[in-house]
């Protein structure tokens, strides 16, 4: 098969290196790709909002199946695009790709289908909005509704900081027309889990979980980022707040899309929150995380084509997932200064000895530059270690981080440390 993949960060190097394992795979093409994936994929510089120049592209070089990555095209239909050229693709459709488009749209399901969330209110109107936070109880989380890099959230532990994140959303329009539309929600107390799961219709074959650091400095201080680290498995936490995950929020949540007409296809993202009265929704996302990708498809055991396949022709409930025991653990080697503006263009050294160290290396923002690679985004590198358990996984990936070297290369030292206790 001839696969194109869409997307150039770590979430689709990982998914080009699982498609390469594949046997039915002969040739990956990847839009826009980045230096890493450019190792496994042939990559073409379109960017992932060109529908028409990625179908033309899909169209030139006789792609069997298109596979997106990123929430930005799928949000705005191109799905939807291929689809009506009759090019096999794999992800949600515009319709279904909302539950993540739109806090407001998901809450709202949410609600209507009695699935655990925090409770909340949606408000458009600035002064409206500070009256209702002012009579909130603090900590109280702020969010813009559209799409905002993961970064429109802010959970605020003073009043002052709310009000500033809602002037700044709504008044100061940080993120744009995204901030026009705010959820101001309840603080869910907790652990957080993430649970990943090819959905099709109401078949939900979940993954393995997995769990994201967000904050940029270790012991979650900082700003939030689009992610520093991830591990699998989640040995610290009951096996049957996975069930309860599963069985109450994302079965019957991709059973309510269905009945709302929007039936889901692709990968259903749920971020959960493990609270004193049970395992809460936080988000949904239309896509693959990125950093969970990184650590939860090397586990996978199955074919990854064959898993998109049998959920394109509708015959996910016939295949059950097989995965590795094996624990894994990404550490995210950022830009100095992220998630606030960096440099680029920075010589990263380092990359083949942490390879020959076992260790996998996912690219994020890179580039190749007179035969090096460079730094070239935010996120640079996601490095992987894997084990027999978090332990021996944490410290392959440290000792494969100690190796890597560009100028003011910034990463947390505590990723996977509360699987540890
Ligand atoms: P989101 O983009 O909705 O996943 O939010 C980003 C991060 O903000 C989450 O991963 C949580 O750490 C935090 N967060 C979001 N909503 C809440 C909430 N209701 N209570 C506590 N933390 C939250």
């Amino acid at each position: 098969m001839r696969i194109m993949v869409i997307g150039g960060g770590g979430r689709e190097h990982a998914i080009v290196w699982a498609l390469n394992n594949s046997e039915k795979v002969k040739k990956i093409y990847c839009a826009p790709g980045n230096a890493g994936i450019a190792e496994l994929a042939e990559c073409a510089p379109i960017p992932v909002n060109r529908f028409a120049d990625l179908i033309q592209f899909a169209m030139d070089h006789s792609v069997d199946l298109v596979v997106v990555g990123p929430d930005d095209p799928l949000a705005e239909g191109i799905v939807d695009a291929f689809e009506e050229q009759n090019i096999p693709v794999y992800g949600p459709r515009k319709n279904a790709a909302e539950i993540e488009g739109s806090k407001i749209f998901m809450k709202n399901l949410l609600k209507k289908y009695n699935i655990p969330t925090a409770k909340y209110e949606t408000f458009t109107d600035y002064e409206t909005a500070l009256t209702y936070l002012r009579q909130q109880e603090i900590p109280i989380v702020i969010k813009a509704d559209g799409l905002a890099a993961g970064k429109g959230v802010t959970v605020a532990y003073s009043l002052e900081e709310a009000e500033q994140a809602l002037s700044d959303m709504m008044v100061g329009k940080v993120f744009g027309e995204s901030g026009g539309r705010v959820v101001i929600e309840e603080f869910l107390e907790g652990q957080e889990m993430s649970i990943l799961a090819f959905v099709d219709g109401e078949t939900v074959r979940a993954m393995v979980p997995a769990q994201d650091h967000k904050p940029i400095f270790d012991n979650d201080k900082g700003p939030n980022t689009g992610g520093m680290g991830t591990y699998t498995p989640l040995p610290h936490i009951d096996p049957a707040l996975v069930e309860d995950a599963i069985e109450n929020i994302i079965k019957p949540t991709a059973k309510a899309m269905v009945s709302e007409g929007r039936s889901f296809r692709g990968v259903l993202f749920a971020g959960l929150m493990m609270t004193k009265n049970g395992v809460k929704t936080i988000e949904f996302n239309a896509r693959m995380g990125d950093p969970e990708t990184q650590v939860v498809l090397p586990r996978l055991k199955t074919d990854l084509v064959d898993i998109i396949l049998a959920s394109i022709n509708g015959r996910l409930d016939q295949l059950e997932l097989e995965w590795s025991e094996e624990a894994a653990v990404c550490v995210i080697a950022a830009s100095e200064g992220y998630p606030g503006s960096y440099p680029k263009g920075r010589v990263i050294e380092g990359l083949e000895a942490a390879k020959a160290q076992g260790a996998l290396v996912f690219h994020a923002g890179t580039a190749e530059k007179d035969g090096e690679f460079v730094t070239n985004g935010g996120r640079v590198l996601g490095i992987v270690g894997r084990g027999r358990d978090i332990a021996e996984a944490r410290a392959r990936a440290y000792e494969a981080v100690s190796v890597i070297k560009f100028e003011g290369m910034q990463y947390r030292t505590d990723i996977a440390a509360k699987a540890l206790k």
